[in-house]
């Protein structure tokens, strides 16, 4: 079956220049600038991507994601979602969404979950029988049989059969 994988937790911002704050660039990093060098930013809104301070980083010391927390991709939501809330209160934070990568693996073959279409089930090129539906996995053997004997769709033959 589809197991799906959460990574790269992160909160994306928009921020308008303009807002009734001005940001100051040392706000950015460039920081060691003489104050009167430290102008305002200006432009057009554009969008930033803040990534999460990792679960395992106290700041007197660092341990794995999975050591810090039962609950990894639960804990960097709230996180984020925390983030998000926090930084949607600043003036020139105009909107924000909390983001991540998803990745969809096969339990039985650690391959990337693929499906066929209702085109690819019809068509010889692609299915594997006459019993071949949309949304039949094509990663191997064991994810079809699992589908099929989900669905009471009949099995596959045996190898060594039509293919
Ligand atoms: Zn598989």
């Amino acid at each position: 079956m589809k197991k799906t994988y959460y990574d790269d937790w992160r909160v994306v911002i928009v921020i308008a220049p303009r807002a009734t704050t001005p940001i100051r660039i040392s706000a950015l990093g460039f920081d060691g600038l003489d104050s009167h060098l430290d102008g305002t930013l200006d432009g057009a809104p554009f969008e930033i991507t803040v990534a999460p301070r990792p679960l395992g980083d106290f700041g007197f010391g660092t341990m794995s994601d999975s050591l810090a927390s039962r609950d990894v991709d639960g804990d960097y939501r709230r996180r984020c979602e925390a983030m998000l809330a926090e930084l949607l209160r600043k003036p020139h934070v105009k909107s924000g969404r909390v983001a991540c990568t998803e990745t969809h693996v096969c339990s039985h073959c650690d391959l990337g979950w693929e499906v066929l279409t209702a085109e690819e089930a019809a068509d010889p090129a692609y299915r594997q029988d006459e019993h071949s539906v949309e949304g039949e996995p094509v990663c191997c053997e064991k994810a079809i049989a699992e589908f099929r004997s989900e669905r009471g769709i009949p099995a596959l033959a045996p190898m060594g059969g039509a293919v």
